[in-house]
């Protein structure tokens, strides 16, 4: 059993395209697995792409917003008093399209906000067969890229949290020392606007079999004073508060002495168990 008051903050439902199960049914789990909170964060509308271009296997239709929003409000009120049900949505930062972005996170009442950059210099640094990209594109060009677009998420003020922070490991290709300037000031910019990162268990199931974030960065980022907060990434009911165990051990060895919940977007620090 897991320690008591721990927060799953990124968790998706079937309207993301590719996830599964019933949204009630990722809220039973996280009660199950002794969770304290959990935050419901499907993928924001594609709003950077051009609308033939947003696939609907990536990120909800915007037609399906509203009703996403509703379906989490309604389960909040269905579960008061046994878990808190946040109200989420993991959105692109897409360089240039901040007031658009802005638009879609003015129609809704959010507890936490995740700011997510997937999107580098053209196409998805994560889709299967980026290895290809870093091959053609350069390790070094994309890395830089990708923590250039980071920093500038923590900037744009829009986003609490910061996801997978070094998510270009996920296929295995690792960032060479070259970056460590581009990842110094990202953790820089998150610490300066206050964004908190998520450690997460989602790349313990990918091919790099890492948490997002390794421990040297997430040492780093704790170093600077970067609140940490917990989360899965879980696309199905099973994987909401997965590899907890590891996660949480993970932040103690970083050097984590607390972690922070999020309601209607202000963080509260606790004591992290077992420091
Ligand atoms: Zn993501
Ligand atoms: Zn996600």
């Amino acid at each position: 059993m897991l320690p008591p008051g721990l927060p799953d903050y990124h968790v998706h439902t079937f309207r993301c395209g590719h996830a599964g199960g019933e949204s009630r049914e990722f809220v039973e789990r996280a009660i199950a697995r002794g969770l304290a909170e959990i935050a419901f964060t499907d993928h924001v509308p594609l709003y950077f792409l051009p609308p033939d271009k947003r696939d609907p296997r990536l990120a909800m239709r915007e037609d399906q917003f509203d009703e996403y929003v509703a379906e989490v409000r309604g389960l909040a009120r269905e579960y008061e008093g046994r878990i808190a049900v946040r109200i989420g949505i993991e959105a692109d930062y897409a360089e240039g399209f901040e007031d658009r972005l802005r638009g879609w996170l003015d129609r809704a009442e959010w507890d936490v906000v995740l700011g997510s950059v997937h999107w580098v210099a053209g196409d998805w640094i994560d889709a299967p067969g980026s290895s290809k990209r870093f091959a053609r594109e350069g390790v070094e060009t994309l890395y830089r890229e990708y923590y250039r677009l980071l920093a500038q998420a923590a900037e744009c003020g829009l986003f609490d949290v910061l996801t997978h922070f070094d998510l270009p490991k996920k296929y295995g290709v690792r960032a060479p020392s070259a970056v460590l300037d581009a990842e110094s000031a990202a953790i820089a910019a998150a610490a300066r606007a206050g964004c908190a990162v998520e450690v997460s268990s989602a790349g313990l199931r990918k091919p790099v079999a890492e948490i997002y974030p390794e421990s040297r960065i997430l040492s780093r980022l704790i170093a600077q004073g970067v609140p940490i907060t917990f989360s899965s990434d879980a696309h199905a009911p099973a994987e909401v508060g997965w590899g907890y165990e590891q996660t949480l051990a993970h932040a103690r060895e970083a050097g984590a002495r607390s972690f922070a919940t999020i309601e209607k977007r202000i963080k509260i620090r606790h004591p992290l168990p077992g420091v």
